[in-house]
């Protein structure tokens, strides 16, 4: 477990700290020009006094990253694809922020001296300097998911190793750490994550059958990158978010549940061995997580709308419908095989929202991509146990040619 019973001394040393002077935390943020990323950086600009800007990364978007970086006054700017490197070259020349390029140099800014990394790259791309910050010992706010979802394991027991800290910034499971509190593992009984079910909550077949990527991408109450606008969609998310869990809190496969929550309000409910079931709750918008993956132990001000439960008047609750979403039930699927599963769910999902994106797939075909990469990766050696990065990415790189496959199978050029 990342937190809870080992962590709380080390909490409670944190609070002494800062309560007999508070130090400026120093703050690399990877993924800086994504939502995630640009909405960390938002508490930072509104917070001045408590941080300071380290390293800032993107993949291409040199205009937003070089903006950021002279913002923020980041001491060092990296843009992923080497063919971005001359423009952000040319838009910093003269203020001294340090540039660089590529893969290595992503790897560079997340080992940069930091209090604290900012995990928010999308997809698996984040893994390799992720795990960096991790190694440095760095404290981690994890948004990307996806590194637990393929490399759980080897994350977690590298946290371990560093002594460090992973601390999550989705909002269920930034919930659950709230609502787990300093309570032992055995009295919890289960955790149940809410989705908000995404825009085709109530589609019946035939219309999800035609969904059109722009209807997709308009979720009803987050503003998120496309890719987990779309795994909302499907539900994968749901599906990544079990297995994130899973990896993050003291429990096992089937103490993990989910239940679809339209409003977006309650994050997670933790559910006690004496019948006492413990919620999180505010408003839908990213900054309270991120800001208390930020200042844990201690609390930030955010400008997140107040809860006002009159003026909502009703929360309401609905299984998830497998027949129409069964993204989740193949996340357990996965969850469950163990091994290489996971990252062949991960991978495969990535390639197949990326050709939904791009119009070449229907919405219902994404799912079935990856049921189908999961089939076949079950029974060769694409679902091994995997125990080092190397092997992971192996893994990785596998099952996405075996999705491409797929999608020629599928007459998808
Ligand atoms: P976005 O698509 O908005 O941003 C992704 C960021 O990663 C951008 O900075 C992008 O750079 C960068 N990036 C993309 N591909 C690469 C690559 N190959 N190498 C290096 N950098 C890359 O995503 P989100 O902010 O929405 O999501 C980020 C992560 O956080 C995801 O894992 C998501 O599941 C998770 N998350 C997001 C939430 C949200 O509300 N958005 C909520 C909870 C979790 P560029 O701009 O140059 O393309």
């Amino acid at each position: 477990m990342v937190l809870g019973e080992q962590k709380n001394e080390r909490a409670e040393l944190r609070a002494m700290k800062a309560g007999a002077g508070q130090s400026v935390q120093r703050l690399s943020v990877l993924g800086a020009t994504g939502s995630i990323g640009q909405s960390t950086l938002d508490l930072v600009g509104r917070h001045p006094d408590r941080f300071e800007v380290v390293a800032l990364t993107a993949n291409g978007d040199v205009k937003g990253l070089a903006e950021l970086a002279i913002r923020h006054r980041a001491k060092m700017a990296v843009v992923a694809d080497p063919e971005g490197y001359q423009d952000l070259a040319k838009a910093l020349s003269g203020t001294g922020i340090v540039v660089a390029a590529g893969g290595d140099a992503l790897v560079e800014a997340a080992s940069q001296p930091a209090d604290c990394v900012v995990a928010s790259i999308v997809g698996a791309a984040g893994l390799v300097p992720t795990l960096a910050a991790v190694r440095q010992g760095r404290r981690v706010a994890l948004a990307n998911k996806e590194c637990l979802v393929a490399a759980g394991e080897l994350f977690m027991r590298e946290v371990s190793a560093a002594d460090t800290e992973l601390l999550p910034v989705d909002s269920e499971h930034s919930a659950a750490f709230q609502a787990i509190g300093a309570s032992a593992a055995r009295d919890i009984e289960a955790i149940t994550l809410t989705a908000s079910g995404g825009p085709f909550r109530n589609w019946d077949h035939e219309r999800l059958k035609a969904a059109k990527p722009e209807q997709a991408l308009r979720h009803p109450n987050w503003s998120m990158g496309a890719k987990i606008t779309i795994d909302s969609a499907t539900m994968m998310n749901k599906g990544l978010e079990l297995i994130e869990a899973l990896h993050l809190f003291p429990v096992t496969i089937s103490q993990l549940d989910c239940v679809v929550h339209p409003q977006s309000i309650v994050h997670c409910l933790v559910s006690y061995r004496d019948g006492s079931v413990l919620a999180q709750m505010a408003s839908p918008d990213m900054r309270t997580p991120i800001a208390l993956a930020l200042s844990w132990p201690e609390r930030i001000d955010t400008p997140t709308k107040r809860l006002d439960l009159a003026e909502l008047g009703q929360l309401t609750f609905e299984r998830p419908d497998d027949r129409r979403f069964p993204a989740i039930r193949l996340a357990r699927e996965a969850m469950a095989a163990g091994g290489a599963a996971p990252a062949v769910l991960n991978a495969a999902n990535e390639v197949a929202v990326m050709a939904f994106l791009e119009n070449r797939i229907g919405f219902l075909d994404i799912p079935a991509v990856v049921s189908d990469c999961l089939d076949a990766a079950s029974s060769g050696a694409l679902c091994r146990a995997v125990d080092h990065i190397d092997e992971i990415l192996a893994v990785d790189l596998a099952a996405r040619e075996l999705a491409r496959s797929m999608l020629e199978k599928r007459g998808v050029a």
